[in-house]
């Protein structure tokens, strides 16, 4: 069971699965390991648990002889071994799709999701490239090192009419992004990615994203913007469709909490909500994090000479390009608060949604 409050579906019980783990050289403590690719990275809550598990590693690449990398097989069968319905974060402790993970592994963490039609796995990785390489390559009815990793699963366990149906319709497939230049380099990839549901996490979302404007490059020396929650896309002339065959089927955003966490202006979760409102794609607001907004330059309307000035390092200014000086479009005032204090409400509302839940789309 896990608080993480997407995976609390109704009907489902929520639940984090972590099969693959770090063995510490050292100190014999047995914990994960990752490492950082992106500033979204920087506070890493995964990282910071380590110290619990006698593993006392930096996610990062310097670290990486410290510890010994092992697939759990205790680990890797109990979802045969859970009955009822689960809606299950995979490797919520590293990515899936760490380079040091070996493609063996992860074929037999998918025979695992195969052989478990009656959970739903997510999973969520930065490295969405890594993620292509290896499920593109898949036919659909799965392959050779899949089948002999089902064979490989003790008799007996979980449902043996598992589907190998590809992509694998119970598998949800995700990229964390955490401001435009990562959004633009992860989203187009994750919607040539095959998945039966594409989903992306903006937390901690650092700035503001529009997933409806993404710096697609160039083709053929035109220079495409893309709509990825209408899978259009704009050249210098005209509107084009069915640009990936795929758009996103959900969003999630959310700020940082814990220690270093960094504040989410409102209105990059208020603008992510409404481009999902008009595309009619299914918003979750994870939660505000560990900072509060409590003035709204403009909209408080209030003279500058009444303004709060921040007193210490637990109070911020934040403007729209997430710099920290009065000065600057929309500036607000941000506190530091507990991750309780400051709530999941946006401008009053608790948004909870998801992709249908017997969504079964073949992607392309
Ligand atoms: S990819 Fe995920 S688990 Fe790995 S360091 Fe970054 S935030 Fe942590």
């Amino acid at each position: 069971m896990t608080k993480i409050e997407w995976t609390r579906r109704a009907g489902t019980k929520g639940e984090t699965w972590n099969p693959i783990r770090a063995s510490n050289k050292a100190t014999g403590g047995v914990g994960h390991f990752c490492t950082k690719v992106s500033v979204g990275c920087q506070n890493c809550y995964a990282a910071d648990f380590q110290k619990r598990f006698k593993n006392p590693v930096r996610y990062a690449a310097q670290d990486a002889d410290q510890v010994e990398l092992f697939l759990d097989e205790n680990a890797l069968l109990k979802p045969l071994h859970w009955k009822k319905p689960r809606t299950i974060f995979v490797c919520s402790m590293t990515d899936l799709f760490y380079e040091g993970h070996p493609p063996e592994w992860i074929m037999q963490i998918w025979a695992v999701m195969a052989l478990c039609p009656q959970h739903t796995f997510q999973v969520l990785t930065k490295r969405i490239a890594r993620a292509n390489d290896m499920l593109g390559g898949i036919s659909p009815k799965g392959d050779h090192a899949m089948c002999k990793a089902i064979n490989e699963i003790p008799y007996g366990l979980g449902n043996r009419k598992g589907s190998l149906e590809m992509p694998l319709p119970n598998v949800w497939i995700g990229t964390s992004v955490e401001d435009q230049a990562t959004a633009n380099e992860r989203i187009p990839v994750l919607l040539e990615t095959p998945a039966a549901v594409r989903f992306v996490s903006a937390e901690p979302l650092l700035g503001p994203v529009d997933i409806t404007s993404l710096d697609g490059g160039y083709h053929d020396g035109v220079r495409l913007i893309i709509d990825c929650l209408t899978d259009t896309a704009l050249d210098a002339h005209d509107t084009i469709g069915g640009i990936f065959g795929a758009k996103l089927d959900w969003v999630i955003c959310g700020g940082e909490s814990g220690r270093g966490a960094r504040p989410m202006h409102p209105d990059w979760a208020r603008s992510l909500r409404d481009q999902c409102k008009a595309a009619g794609t299914p918003f979750f607001f994870k939660q505000w994090g560990a900072w509060q907004t409590i003035y709204d330059r403009d909209k408080d309307d209030l003279d500058w000479r009444a303004c709060p000035t921040p007193q210490n390092s637990n109070e911020r200014y934040v403007n729209l390009e997430g710099g920290h000086g009065f000065h600057g479009e929309r500036v607000v005032f941000a506190k530091r608060k507990t991750k309780k204090a400051s709530g999941r409400l946006l401008d009053g509302v608790e948004h909870n949604e998801w992709p249908p839940i017997d969504q079964r789309k073949a992607a392309a």
